[in-house]
């Protein structure tokens, strides 16, 4: 096993989702989501998840499977009142106890019913047969109780019912609060936001310190037309935790210069609305064939009202130059969103002004900022509407942000 950060053994945690909803696909396994969230606050080692249906050999076959590779085994689901409920007895009997009525559980499902004015059907007395060495957990939302399995080897296990809203208070007030004793500090995570550049492309920049890194360890994704490089440190506080990822975090910006557009942002749009802000911009949005996705984007930071201006939506160039009292603009001609952007900030009023088109397969932008204009054309694979949608929005706000950094930086000089 694994040595922990003071040379305590650090517990391994499973977690095992029981249902067969959740094989069909009919639901979502977003208590699996929750429970990992909470484990990885703790610091908890979590390697593995497993979901299964309600069959009881299935069901025996992954318990004894988690409990050969962890010492903590958290479950939801199968806790009802129906012959398919069957987590609790297989759990006890893998872990070597039996279960056994326990009057108190018994009492507060009664109560339940009272409260409810419903009579408890028989069956739910089942759901207050408890392990004879384990801990009741309480459900004040439901009938399910949950509970802790202390096994003949040392395992524990946590039952917990399936509903969300039953699962979640269970697991943040009793559950987490036991299972901190395990825990020798929290996992702390940065992200640095990453654009214009591919997820596979950032690897190979990050590469070395991707594979060696051990604490903290560097986990690249891809997102929306984006890349996020995670860093991630096992640390007893955020002060430590800081120590340990900033100088990482100093060399991946160091080594993709500007593609790495903020630690911990919100968006590409709300470190532009930053810049427009410190600039004192307005930013006009003339967009054809995208929808207003850019002026959406930027319309939903904080600083809207600052620095958002006039934002047009037309299904083509021409009808936007028409919008403008301009003349014919052609959208073979790579030139016309850039004479587009430039007239429009200046009839705006605004110092800037974005233009997007979206053709099939083809984006277009430009940009003109400050009496400067620049712009951006590309051809694209075969993708679909909305790939080229978020492409060209995408670029023409990248385009805008190091147009608004160049700006920033010769000003300084
Ligand atoms: P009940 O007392 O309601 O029977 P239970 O503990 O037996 O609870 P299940 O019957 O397995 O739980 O699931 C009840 C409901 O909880 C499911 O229909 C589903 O809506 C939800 N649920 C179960 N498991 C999950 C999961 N892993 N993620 C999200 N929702 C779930």
């Amino acid at each position: 096993m694994k040595e922990g950060g003071q040379g305590m053994a650090r517990k391994r945690c499973e977690i095992i989702c029981v249902g067969t909803e959740l094989l069909l696909g009919d639901i979502t396994n977003t208590n699996a989501q929750y429970i990992a969230r909470g484990l990885s606050d703790l610091g908890l080692d979590l390697y593995v998840q497993t979901v299964v249906g309600d069959n009881e050999n299935r069901l025996e076959q992954a318990v004894r499977a988690a409990m050969s590779r962890a010492d903590i085994l958290l479950f939801t689901g199968g806790l009802g009142p129906t012959s398919d409920d069957i987590t609790k007895e297989v759990v006890a009997r893998c872990l070597g106890t039996e279960l056994v009525l326990d009057e108190q559980a018994l009492d507060d499902i009664r109560a339940f019913y009272a409260l409810t004015k419903r009579p408890m059907p028989i069956s739910n007395e089942k759901q207050a047969l408890m392990p004879r060495d384990g801990q009741l957990l309480k459900n004040p939302q439901g009938t399910a109780p949950g509970c802790l399995i202390f096994g003949k080897q040392g395992h524990i296990a946590a039952l917990m019912p399936g509903p969300p809203r039953e699962m979640r208070p269970m697991l943040d007030n009793l559950v987490l609060p036991f299972l901190r004793q395990f825990s020798d500090g929290g996992l702390y995570s940065r992200a640095v936001r990453v654009v214009s550049l591919g997820e596979s492309r950032m690897a190979e920049m990050l590469g070395d310190l991707i594979d060696q890194g051990t604490n903290p360890t560097l986990a690249p994704y891809a997102k929306d037309g984006e890349a996020m490089v995670r860093v991630t440190a096992r640390a007893r506080n955020r002060e430590e935790a800081d120590q340990l990822t900033g100088p990482v975090i100093e060399e991946i910006k160091q080594r993709l210069g500007r593609h790495a557009y903020g630690v911990d942002v919100d968006n590409l749009e709300s470190v532009i609305a930053e810049l427009l802000l410190a600039q004192g911009f307005t930013a006009s949005f003339l967009e054809a064939g995208s929808g207003g996705l850019a002026a959406q984007r930027l319309q939903r930071t904080e600083q809207a009202h600052q620095v958002c201006g006039v934002c047009l939506s037309a299904p083509t160039i021409q009808a936007l130059a028409n919008l403008l009292h301009m003349g014919p603009a052609s959208c073979e001609d790579p030139a016309a969103c850039a004479q587009l952007a430039g007239a429009a900030a200046k009839r705006l009023n605004t110092g800037c002004a974005v233009v997007i088109e979206v053709r099939e397969r083809a984006i277009a932008c430009a940009v003109s900022l400050d009496g400067q204009t620049r712009q951006y054309a590309q051809a694209l694979p075969e993708r679909g509407a909305e790939y080229y949608r978020v492409q060209a929005v995408q670029s023409a706000l990248d385009m805008l942000r190091l147009m608004l950094l160049d700006r920033a930086e010769a000003q300084v000089k």
